[in-house]
């Protein structure tokens, strides 16, 4: 079977989709091969361009912070993120239809070879590409199933931490109590499937 860093080999001077022409550099993904958690977002940004690893930036900051909250607490050496297109789209719109279905490939190796008993994907792109679920995130927040290696595998659906970045500060709390109430259920069900 091939390993992380075949799959790195393989797609890192990438040019299977239109993303190559811009990016920078392929942005493969960060944490633990061997995690519980695999967490699943949109795209890189420009800092994480720079450093080579996903959430770089403030939602990383955003990210890392609801990990270690009280009554979540999920180390960072469980965790495991990639997005579903490895490079970043120009002024970072939302990559299309046809750049994320020449990503999938990689993107199945990518889950298959960490293996996680856990998936979160994290956004409205994940939520219609890869759990292939229509309609008001918000409110399809949740558990699904998918299967990996042949194994039924829970994923979980909820905000992209970058969502709680900017806007109104009410709009700015009620996303920050969504995703705590979110993670809270996510780290519970983490806990069970190590029991
Ligand atoms: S987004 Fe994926 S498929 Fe497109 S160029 Fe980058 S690595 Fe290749």
């Amino acid at each position: 079977m091939e390993s992380l860093e075949s799959l790195y080999a393989e797609y890192k001077d990438c040019r299977r989709c239109d993303l190559a022409e811009s990016r920078r550099a392929v942005v493969f993904g960060v944490g633990n091969p061997q995690a519980n958690l695999l967490l699943l977002a949109e795209r890189p940004g420009g800092l994480d361009e720079i450093t080579g690893a996903p959430f770089s930036g403030p939602a990383g900051d955003m990210l890392y912070r609801i990990l270690a909250a009280p009554k979540v607490e999920i180390p960072k050496w469980d965790v495991y993120i990639t997005n579903i297109v490895l490079c970043r789209p120009p002024e970072d719109r939302s990559p299309r239809a046809g750049e994320i279905k020449a990503c999938s490939d990689r993107l199945w190796k990518h889950i298959e070879l960490v293996n996680p008993k856990i998936i979160v994907a994290m956004g409205r792109l994940p939520m219609i590409y890869f759990l292939g679920v229509k309609g008001k995130l918000e409110e399809l927040r949740g558990w699904y199933e998918t299967l990996v290696r042949g194994r039924r595998v829970p994923v979980f659906l909820t905000l992209n931490p970058a969502s709680a970045l900017y806007g109104e500060p009410e709009e700015i709390k009620r996303k920050k109590i969504m995703m705590y109430e979110d993670w809270q259920r996510i780290a519970s069900k983490l806990k069970e499937t190590k029991a």
